[in-house]
């Protein structure tokens, strides 16, 4: 792993020069967390390489997966991994230096008593706020209805914009859609995809 450091960060909370200095351009960055196995995240850099990515997972074993993934897609420049969790956000990036944030197919935590883990809840919104641009945005997938209606709630309570909201993302596919590994699996089984784009009020 220490041979892919260029890629995989082993100290993300140790970004002196920030992620910009990092990425050597001004470009607008955008993090998925949560990222998985790295499929969407490895998408978006190929298609928009004016972008910079950063993909954020907490599990070990599921971050090399990615990082093998993004190896075989010849390492794109605008493209770095971390292991974190989430709720570390605040502790990594500095106040507005994120333009986007990412969720596909958040794990859904079904248990009332597991709701502070969803990643829209509250806490997490409050995160993301701190780090994102006056008005940044976060864009949504899942195939879970009840976590998808929880996260319109939640998104509206805390005074966000909605916008683009979908109950069946592939009915009428986006061109520019990336799918993830969640995402193909459940659409092959014929489930819908929920989709939405929100923006903070700030
Ligand atoms: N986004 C991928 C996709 O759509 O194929 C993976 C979806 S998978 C259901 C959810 C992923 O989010 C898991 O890999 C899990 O480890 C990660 N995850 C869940 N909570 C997290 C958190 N608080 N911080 C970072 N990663 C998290």
């Amino acid at each position: 792993m220490a041979e892919h450091s260029d890629v995989l960060l082993a100290e993300p909370e140790k970004m002196n020069n920030g992620w910009h200095g990092l990425f050597g351009n001004g470009n607008p960055i955008h993090i998925e967390v949560g990222t998985g196995m790295g499929q969407f995240i490895i998408g978006m850099a190929l298609a928009n390489p004016d972008v910079n990515y950063i993909g954020i997972e907490h599990f070990d074993n599921v971050i090399v997966s990615a990082l093998e993934k993004v190896i075989d897609a010849g390492k794109p420049s605008n493209l770095r991994l971390f292991r974190a969790n989430g709720m570390d956000l605040v502790d990594i990036f500095s106040e507005g230096e994120i333009d986007r944030v990412y969720l596909n197919f958040s794990d859904p935590w079904p248990k009332t008593r597991h709701v502070k883990r969803r990643l829209t809840h509250e806490t997490f919104l409050k995160l993301y706020e701190a780090v994102l641009i006056p008005g940044g945005e976060i864009h949504f997938k899942t195939d879970n209805r009840l976590l998808f209606e929880y996260s319109l709630v939640s998104i509206s309570s805390y005074g966000m914009k909605l916008r683009d909201v979908s109950l069946d993302l592939h009915a009428a596919m986006p061109k520019d859609n990336i799918m993830t590994e969640y995402e193909e699996k459940f659409s092959a089984k014929g489930q819908p995809i929920y989709r939405l784009e929100s923006q903070f009020n700030n």
